[in-house]
């Protein structure tokens, strides 16, 4: 799995990019009532997530690339595949030979370019093709 808008369960320093557990600091933060700072660098700490207007992670994107060029299926679930650079990764996997499956509430940019489109949420559409694999392998097909 490759986290390209980062993971909330933990928090980094914005300066030397130290990782703590988010507990932790949020246990921390109520204790004393200050935001703490890193105990390396004395940076400002934030959760791991990528918020609009921060860097993407060079070497996750650069990995979700790689990925997409050398992918057989590539499967977007509750993507509105609008927003760079995520958004260009089908098109990369199309182009090197994958199949493409959008599974998504409402219309794509990329439907058009699909081998299937399931309009529908991602949850329960994905709940319904779980239990048809499952059924699938426990008949044997
Ligand atoms: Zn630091």
């Amino acid at each position: 799995m490759i986290e390209l808008h980062g993971n909330a369960t933990y928090v980094t320093c914005l300066t030397c990019g130290k990782r703590y557990d988010r507990d932790e600091i949020q246990e921390q933060l109520r204790k004393t009532q200050k935001a703490p700072l890193c105990d390396t660098c004395s940076g400002f700490l934030k959760p791991a997530t990528i918020s609009f207007g921060q860097a993407m992670p060079v070497r996750e994107t650069e990995e979700a690339y790689n990925r997409s060029s050398c992918s057989d299926l590539f499967i977007v679930i509750g993507s509105s595949l609008v927003v760079e650079p995520a958004a260009s990764m089908p098109r990369i996997a199309k182009r090197s030979g994958a199949k493409l499956v959008i599974i998504n509430r409402d219309p794509t940019p990329y439907d058009d370019r699909a081998d299937i489109v399931i309009h529908g949420s991602a949850g329960p559409t994905m709940a319904n093709i779980l239990e048809k694999v499952r059924k699938g392998l426990m008949e044997g097909q």
